[in-house]
């Protein structure tokens, strides 16, 4: 098979699957059981958590909140700060390009009073940071707009974000990175809160982090026992989290490589795409090269992720976590205000593993179904 749906979910390494079975197999303890056994699994976890915070040079003023991945990271960042900090204002700004777990909190959020502000995406796919100069104020009490868009890979500035934030300093940057970890050079420090999921690189599903300022708090949204610094209860995952600090270590060692060696795979399958008039390139150059959105201009795009599926080639027609409904893509919408196109988008997503060979074998098998396919 040819697996390029790796924005949805990827392979996990070997590494991470084997120091998952260890824990489980000889240190399957409760980190909280005051006990021996428990406190070796404890002593695990805040190995592996101090390890992460390391790794993304973090440790001298940031926490890190073990979750069961970004749309729970997203949950307890937005929702916990807002309920907590509502005597400061009741400001909210985010983007129009979010991931449905930031969008459908933050609407959960308008609800209940809080004004929320989504800002347009340019046609690079991101927030033009002169307008969020215009849209902050001293109302604001967070900003969440994401590193690597999810559907169309294009990158936000969030350097240039963050020194707009700070000029307000009761406003928080939180900043849902799920698409950029160990895949593109980042600098974490420059938000407040970031929010992750292991699985999209190279971890075992379930488990992802939220990552804070050590001076911020949050309102609870689950109630229960004292896990995580009291804002997530219930049972740590200490054997996921384990294979996520293995998973983390071994992208971040090798990030340059697979960087350079999928910049190369992106380009060659947009040169094949720009050149064919049977699509159209959604992705902004300079995005984040894992991440490929295209759309088909006279088939349907459903029916070709089904006939690409018929040969073991696996791509998604929207982001995963939409694609229970009609396929359309609110994102590229916002990048083309084209409804055609936003309805037939189909995104390739790469992993460090991905070859020149699988994107020429799907490169020809597209060319084949696009013949055989009925026009829409
Ligand atoms: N944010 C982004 C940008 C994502 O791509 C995803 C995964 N589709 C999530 C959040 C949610 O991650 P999870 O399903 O692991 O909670």
């Amino acid at each position: 098979m040819i697996y390029f749906d790796n924005a949805a979910t990827s392979k996990p390494y070997v590494e991470a699957v084997e120091a998952f079975v260890d824990v489980n197999k000889n240190n399957f303890g409760n980190p909280i059981s005051n006990h021996g056994y428990g406190r070796k699994a404890e002593r695990i976890l805040e190995k592996s958590r101090e390890s992460m915070l390391n790794l993304l040079s973090l440790s001298s003023s940031f926490n890190l909140l073990f979750t069961s991945g970004a749309s729970e990271s997203n949950n307890i960042a937005i929702k916990g700060i807002a309920k907590k900090y509502k005597n400061r204002g009741n400001k909210i700004i985010s983007s129009i390009a979010e991931h449905s777990s930031v969008i459908n909190t933050l609407e959960k959020l308008k609800e209940e009073g809080f004004e929320v502000i989504y800002l347009p995406i340019n046609a690079l796919g991101y927030v033009d940071p002169k307008d969020l100069e215009k849209a902050i104020d001293d109302k604001t009490i967070l900003v969440s707009i994401m590193s690597s868009n999810n559907e169309i890979g294009s990158i936000s500035p969030l350097d240039e974000y963050s020194k707009i934030i700070k000029k307000y300093p009761k406003c928080f940057f939180h900043s849902d990175i799920t698409q950029s970890l160990g895949k593109i050079k980042m600098d974490y420090g420059c938000c407040d809160l970031l929010s992750f999921s292991s699985h999209k690189f190279g971890g075992v599903k379930g488990t992802g982090g939220l990552v804070f300022k050590k001076n911020i708090s949050f309102e609870p949204i689950e109630n229960g026992g004292e896990q995580e610094y009291g804002f997530r209860p219930g049972t740590v995952n200490v054997a996921g989290i384990k294979a996520m600090e293995v998973a983390l270590k071994k992208s971040l060692s090798n990030l340059d490589d697979n960087l350079s060696k999928i910049s190369k795979l992106n380009l060659l399958l947009r040169g094949f795409l720009e050149n064919n008039p049977q699509f159209a390139v959604n992705s902004p150059l300079n995005s984040n090269p894992y991440i490929f959105s295209f759309s088909t201009l006279k088939k349907k795009a459903s029916v070709v992720v089904e006939a690409l599926s018929n040969k073991e080639i696996y791509v998604s027609s929207v982001s995963a976590c939409n694609s229970k409904k009609e396929p359309f893509s609110y994102v590229v919408y916002a990048l083309t205000n084209d409804k055609e196109i936003s309805a037939n988008t189909i995104r390739v997503s790469f992993s460090p593993e991905s070859s020149e060979e699988e994107v020429n074998e799907f490169v020809n098998a597209l060319k084949q179904i696009i013949v055989e396919v009925k026009d829409r």
